[in-house]
Formats: C-alpha cells, sequence, structure tokens
C-alpha cells in the first residue's frame, strides 16, 4: 500500500453500492485514477461539493499492489464548478456547470489509466480556471476541444488544403468527416462547412490563453459551425478507437 498527494480535477463518480461512490480523476503527476469513495454518498465532511465534475483539488489515494481501484481518503477541493455558478444568473450557472461536466467526460475518454500526461493537465486545470472567470463558455469549449485534439496529434491541418496541398483555408473549409482532414471550398463538396471567422478562431486559438480565447467576442454561428465540426471529429476517432478496442478482444476471444 501506498499513499498519495496529489494536485487532480475530478472527472466522472459512479453511484458502487450503498453508499460508496466510484471515483475517476485526473492527476497533475500519474495520470487519471479510479478509486473507490467510502461512504461518500453520506460523508459530505470529507467529500462535501468536491465530487462534483471538474473539481479541482488535491486528492488523498491509497494504492494497493495489483488492484486497479485506489481507495480515495479526501479531496480537498480549492475550486469547483458549482462556486463558480454561484455568482451567475440561472441560465448562466446552468451552462457553466453544463460545460464542466462536458469537459470533465472528454477528459475521462481521451485520458488513458496511469499514464501521466502533464500538458493534458495543464490544459484541463487552465480550461477549468478560465471557466470560472467569466466570458464565453461557447468559445471555452470549443478552444477546449481544438487543444484536446491537437495534444494527442490528432486535430487536422487548419492552414492549407488537404486535398490540394495550396489553398489557404482561411478563406473557408470544409469537414472531410471520414478522413478527418480540411479541405478548401474548390477540393470538396458537401461536409460541414467553416466559414472565414471560425478558421480564424482556430488560426488564433494556438498562440492564446483560455482567459483570452473566453472574452474576445466570436460570431455566434462560427461558433456553432465549430461545435459541429468538432462533434464530428471527436465522434470519428472515437468510433475508430472503439472498433481496435473490439477487434482486439474478438481476436483474443478466439486463439
Ligand atoms: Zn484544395
Amino acid at each position: 500500500m501506498r499513499l498519495y498527494s496529489s494536485d487532480a480535477l475530478v472527472l466522472r463518480t459512479y453511484r458502487y453500492g450503498e453508499a460508496d461512490c466510484i471515483v475517476a480523476f485526473l492527476t497533475a503527476d500519474r495520470g487519471k485514477k479510479r478509486g473507490v469513495a467510502k461512504n461518500a454518498v453520506k460523508s459530505r465532511r470529507r467529500f462535501g461539493g468536491a465530487l462534483e465534475p471538474l473539481t479541482r483539488g488535491v486528492v488523498t489515494y491509497v494504492e494497493r499492489e495489483h488492484r486497479e481501484l485506489t481507495r480515495v481518503d479526501r479531496i480537498e477541493a480549492r475550486q469547483t464548478p458549482l462556486r463558480a455558478a454561484s455568482g451567475r444568473s440561472v441560465d448562466d450557472g446552468a451552462q457553466l456547470l453544463g460545460q464542466a461536466a462536458y469537459f470533465a467526460e472528454l477528459l475521462d475518454e481521451w485520458a488513458p489509466l496511469d499514464q501521466a500526461n502533464e500538458k493534458m493537465f495543464r490544459l484541463a486545470a487552465a480550461v477549468s480556471e478560465a471557466l470560472g472567470a467569466g466570458g464565453s463558455t461557447e468559445a471555452l469549449a470549443r478552444y477546449f476541444e481544438f487543444w484536446l485534439l491537437r495534444l494527442e496529434g490528432v486535430y487536422p491541418a487548419v492552414d492549407v488544403c488537404a486535398r490540394c496541398g495550396e489553398r489557404r483555408l482561411s478563406a473557408g473549409a470544409v469537414l472531410l468527416a471520414s478522413e478527418r482532414r480540411y479541405a478548401c471550398l474548390d477540393c470538396a463538396h458537401g461536409g460541414a462547412r467553416l466559414s472565414p471567422p471560425a478558421m480564424a478562431f482556430l488560426a488564433g486559438a494556438c498562440g492564446r490563453t483560455p482567459h483570452d480565447i473566453a472574452t474576445t467576442p466570436v460570431a455566434p454561428g462560427a461558433l456553432r459551425e465549430l461545435e459541429h465540426a468538432h462533434h464530428r471529429l471527436i465522434a470519428a476517432h472515437l468510433e475508430k478507437e472503439l472498433r481496435s478496442a473490439r477487434v482486439v478482444r474478438e481476436l483474443g476471444s478466439h486463439p
């Protein structure tokens, strides 16, 4: 048995039996972990509101040999989406909590267990902090999707057309969902279209902070186009992952 205390973000919780919960959390130093929080349903003293998705704090947990599940002893919340939402209007607060849950779900889907990924943690921490600081949660969501896929090395090139390799995409682009690439308007027909303001958002996202992105006005139409394109990209990637996992499993069952 070994005790750890890590700066972490809470991703998801599942009810486990009558009184316990399983918590998935992303640590800064040791990657994603899952652990049992004993009596979490009742013990407000130890866990309070800290089980809310995207809560950041210090998680104290015990790892046992040969067991994937750790034991979560305590979560000292430093920053919670609930606290950030409390200063807002009912609608804004609900939207903030919804985005926080979405970010946490994306992280849970993309972060592998037990593999430290400092860049992913830093991105998630910066975005969750910006979420509480005000500004557009929509712009922040598109920024977060862009960077998460970029860190994984799977975000398509945003400067030049993937088909002809010549035309700049600043004039607009089309997502080729099956190829997971962007093409210029001459090379692609049909598919999700991205207007020049949407492409300008992507080009600018590389060198800007989450707070900067959230507080700079963007045309709502451009954010909707990006939402559509990103959801298709994410679905295409996750489906591929799932399919490869299924193939591995099927191969394993027929030696
Ligand atoms: Zn082209």
